[in-house]
């Protein structure tokens, strides 16, 4: 950045002693500011300018809280009743159940720890991307710097909409306006002054000073930061410093529910099956006592998805880690949810759904209409009437008075790179009068010959118009007027302020049949899609300094309209389809002109077209026609006035169908949110200026600019679009689906493999005798598996699978489908009926091996007992792992994108090494009480497992078929 145009003059000479005193108390140089190496020095000694850190969690604090939670409790109650068990037994071998269980336990509470290392990394580096910066001088050039990193004695650079990261005494501002409510409670906003105060003025009556936490709402300045840190005022005011915590999101809220749950049904699970088993069998030693303690050790640690809360946080960081790659940065977790929640994204319309890379295009003045040739910022172009280059003349006249003032009633510079590209600095709109008028010659570097600025009043979206005051340097004769103040605006609001109207080198009064012209000119503009800027003068009195705003710009010159092209993004109009698709309103809310606000809407495919095709052309006299026409008319257009006039509960009907909200103000803003939020929208909400915060922070999703978005509205959103790109938003969106959606396909895998395993220690107890795993002979109860198996099963095929889940990519219907309800809970009913069937499944696929193994039961078999139940095992993992690929939907085919994951083929390759070990490695023999399978009954393992895809299969072909008949009878349901 290079150093910015010098404020003006407006400092009297006693304030310009004081910023020299004051820098020199302070080691700094009032200009150029302190070098690069003095404020690293500063850092270095005085720390960084943060208000208290966040006690950093230690790595052994974080491996301790891994074993706070209820299902580690019970698991480590099992392993207790297992080692009890192992010392009744009289200590016979080793104590493998306790030892497996310890294992378990401490392999999870690593892979917890390391799994959240993982995800707080990710979210530091988001906290680092959305920390707060600064503008401040150093080495004589602007560089815009972490707020952290400012130092006493920087010299802070202030424009509206930052926010002030440290107490700063000015030394220069213009019009600078600071909202200290934060700090003094105060709301109206306070202006300030280099000026001197009493000592002793207590923090709001100090008006020549800026304070950390609060920010600029108009006007510019420049300070000498006197605190950083802990010595702010805000520092001092220990109340505010509390830093809260981020409440956990609704999503962690409902697992944490859910653990607790599970526990809780375990406990009654094991119960009841302990119960029966003890009713059902004559227990005669300490032994049998043994086998059924272990067989409730065995069911808690089934039932148990140990690694779940590990694996949620994950899938969220790295979610949210994505969505920063694309340029989306989520400021909170919470905001992942929300988003995949979204009914209704209010966007803004410049810069965000067009490139804000504006380019005049036609001027229209009192003598005819002019059209400009070029395209971008190159001066590229001439000036031509009806086709030919435009001669000297009234036209001609006109037209230069209209640039050249044009764009010296603006802030921006044009530059050529050392590539000889040719690059602005300021706002667009600004720029494309500087472009427009070097076209013709008629550049500001020439007009800056003549006219030198005394005093601005700056733009706001409010007032949407900005002027500056100049000094004619060109006047000596002291009866001519030697202040002109300049002016551009929304057309409307200029000519509401202007009383006569240039023509050629006269002015004419402005009676009503020019106003009508003029509006009706403007009309065609901006039905072309054009932005509209009006330009008016007015020659001051030398007693009238021109700062004055309101009390200055009345009474002017009308000098013309510009109309200005802002091309849509090519990607906008793509985007705003994709998320109607996803059942997203898109709602245009925007400072513009209605005709070309309804035009851009029609042409991107917000606003129905039909909307606008009406037999009557849409004019701004039909679109400030009275609300209660509108009612029933045909556009779905509405200005900010109209919106005045209703009442909230007219608003909250109107809001309903509207679809462009043009000439608003950011107030506006607030009230459309809280009328779609009253009507039960959830609302994302772009915004970008210091007034939108208040409309950021109200809408369910607050998306603020990174380019353009002021510090304030950055901090008030949830969301940061680093690109300023409505694509990205709605690309934000489908990450936030899609994160939701594989959450929910690792809790369906999860909880369905659990409650196989569940049932089949259930069912095979109670069925024992049915598949011959006792007779009716010797009712001794044993246990379909052994709980040293069921445990290793949870070790090999929970965690890892699940993880790679956790980053499935999107499937293609996640814009296909309406967004789901906010408080929509992550496994409704019919998902945990699936679940239930799903486990039932697996139960029975794993018995019915058991049996075909072992003599008697269902099917007659010849092997033994540990044969069998390492059939059983192994036809259990064979189902988990098909498992993993049919939860990866519930009505789109296992078969679909299958290789479009390797981190879940890596998972399921090396579950399956394992098991591959647990079966044939004598040392597993023996720890797992498993032999070696042949060939054929590694086989039929293999085909017993696969029975979960072709039935799934079945079940989702059933699901489609539904959804399509019910698409069919319900087409608003799309
Ligand atoms: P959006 O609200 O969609 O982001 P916008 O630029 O049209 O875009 P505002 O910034 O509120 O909305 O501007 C409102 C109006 O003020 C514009 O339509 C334009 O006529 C006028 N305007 C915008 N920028 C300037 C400027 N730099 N100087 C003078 N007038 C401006």
């Amino acid at each position: 950045m290079s150093l910015p145009p010098p404020l003006p003059s407006v400092d009297s000479d006693a304030s310009r002693r004081g910023a020299v005193a004051l820098a020199k108390r302070l080691q700094t140089n009032a200009e150029l500011g302190l070098t690069g190496t003095e404020s690293a020095r500063r850092l270095q000694a005085n720390g960084a300018n943060l208000l208290r850190a966040l006690p950093t969690v230690s790595a052994w604090r974080r491996l301790i809280l891994q074993f706070q939670s209820p299902l580690v409790y019970l698991l480590l109650a099992a392993m207790v009743i297992a080692w009890t068990a192992w010392l009744l037994e009289g200590q016979a071998s080793w104590p493998i159940d306790a030892l497996v269980i310890a294992a378990v336990v401490t392999l999870n509470a690593g892979l917890g720890w390391a799994e959240q290392a993982k995800a707080q990394q990710a979210v530091a580096a988001l906290a680092r991307m959305t920390k707060a910066t600064a503008s401040v001088i150093r080495d004589g050039r602007v560089q815009r710097v972490s707020s952290a990193d400012l130092v006493c004695g920087d010299l802070l650079v202030l424009t509206q909409g930052d926010a002030v990261g440290a107490d700063a005494q000015l030394i220069a501002c213009d019009a600078l306006l600071l909202q200290e409510a934060s700090l003094t409670g105060e709301s109206v906003p306070t202006t300030k002054t280099t000026g001197e105060v009493p000592a002793n003025a207590a923090v709001a009556e100090r008006t020549n000073a800026v304070f950390m936490g609060t920010f600029v709402v108009q006007g510019a300045g420049r300070a000498l930061i006197t605190a950083t840190g802990m010595q702010t005022q805000m520092g001092q005011v220990a109340t505010l410093l509390d830093a809260t915590p981020e409440a956990p999101t609704h999503l962690e809220t409902q697992v944490v529910h859910m653990g607790r749950q599970l526990a809780l049904a375990v406990i009654v699970i094991a119960a009841i099956v302990v119960a029966t088993v003890l009713a059902m069998s004559q227990i005669q030693s300490a032994a049998d006592v043994v086998a059924v303690l272990l067989l409730g050790v065995a069911l808690a640690v089934a039932a148990i998805p140990e690694g779940l809360p590990a694996i949620l946080s994950l899938a969220l960081a790295l979610g949210v880690r994505r969505m920063a790659a694309h340029n989306a940065v989520i400021k909170k977790l919470s905001s992942v949810e929300t988003l995949g929640a979204a009914t209704v994204i209010c966007t803004d319309k410049t810069g965000t759904l067009t490139r804000s890379e504006m380019t005049i295009q036609q001027c229209i003045t009192a003598s005819g209409t002019t059209h400009i040739t070029g395209v971008g910022y190159e001066p590229q172009g001439n000036a031509q009437h009806d086709g030919q280059p435009l001669a000297a003349g009234p036209l001609q006249d006109e037209l230069y008075a209209l640039l050249q003032f044009g764009s010296l009633a603006g802030n921006a510079t044009l530059s050529q790179t050392d590539g000889g590209r040719w690059v602005i600095e300021g706002d667009p709109t600004d720029a494309a009068f500087v472009v427009a008028a070097k076209k013709l010659e008629q550049s500001p570097a020439g007009a800056t010959v003549r006219w030198r600025r005394v005093a601005q009043n700056p733009f706001t979206s409010a007032r949407k118009m900005m002027s500056t005051v100049q000094l004619d340097c060109h006047a000596h004769d002291a009866s001519v007027n030697k202040l002109m103040l300049m002016i551009k605006g929304a057309p409307d609001v200029v000519l509401a302020r202007c009383t006569r109207v240039k023509v050629g080198a006269q002015t004419v009064a402005l009676d009503d049949a020019w106003r009508a012209r003029i509006l009706l000119e403007i009309d065609t503009l901006a039905n072309a899609a054009l932005r509209t800027l009006g330009v008016a003068c007015r020659a001051l009195p030398s007693t009238q300094t021109g700062n004055d705003g309101d009390a200055s710009e009345q009474n002017l010159v009308f000098l013309g309209v510009a109309g200005m092209l802002d091309p849509p993004r090519k990607e906008a109009a793509l985007a705003i389809a994709q998320a109607q698709r996803a059942g997203i309103r898109i709602v245009m809310i925007t400072g513009d002109h209605p005709l070309t606000a309804a035009r851009i809407g029609r042409d991107l495919g917000i606003a129905e077209q039909n909307s606008f095709t009406s037999a009557t052309p849409i004019t701004s006299a039909t679109l400030a026609t009275p609300i209660a026409t509108l009612h029933s008319g045909p556009h779905n257009t509405l200005t900010g006035t109209q919106l005045d006039a209703l009442r909230p509960d007219e608003l909250r009907q109107k809001v309903r169908t509207i679809a462009v909200y043009a000439r608003t103000s950011p107030a506006h803003k607030l009230r459309i949110v809280a009328a779609l939020q009253a009507n039960g929208e959830v609302v994302a909400m772009t915004g970008d200026g210091v007034n939108d915060a208040p409309a950021l922070k109200a809408a369910d999703i607050g998306v603020a600019m990174g380019i353009t978005g002021s510090e304030v509205a950055k901090e008030a959103a949830k969301v940061i679009l680093v690109d300023d790109n409505f694509a990205t938003l709605v690309q934000a969106v489908r990450e936030g689906r899609s994160i939701l959606d594989n959450i929910r396909k690792f809790l369906r895998y999860l909880l369905s493999s659990n409650m196989g395993e569940v049932l089949t220690v259930f069912l095979g107890v109670i069925g024992g005798s049915l598949l011959g795993l006792s007779t009716p002979l010797a009712p001794v109860v044993v246990l379909p598996l052994l709980a040293t198996q069921i445990l290793w099963l949870n070790l090999i095929t929970d965690s890892w699978p699940a993880l790679a889940m956790g980053v499935d990519p999107a499937t293609d219907d996640v814009m296909l489908r309406p967004p789901e309800h906010v408080n929509q809970r992550l496994i409704d009913t019919s998902m945990w009926l699936s679940i239930f069937e799903m486990g039932l499944l697996i139960a029975v696929l794993t018995l019915l091996t058991i049996d075909f193994y072992l003599p008697g039961g269902l099917i007659e078999g010849t092997g033994e007992l540990t044969t069998a139940r390492t059939a059983g095992f192994t036809t259990l993992v064979f189902a988990h792992l098909f498992q993993c690929f049919n939860a990866r939907s519930d009505t789109r085919s296992a078969f679909t994108h299958l290789g479009n994951n390797r981190w879940l083929w890596a998972a399921v390759g090396t579950s399956l090494a394992l098991q591959v070990a647990a079966v044939h490695l004598p040392i597993l023999n023996l720890a797992f009480s498993t032999a070696p399978l042949s060939l054929a009954q590694w086989l039929v393992c293999l085909s017993m497992g696969s029975v979960v895809v072709v039935y799934s299969e079945l079940r989702k072909l059933v699901r489609r078929w539904q959804l399509t008949a019910h698409l069919e009878t319900h087409p608003a349901a799309v």
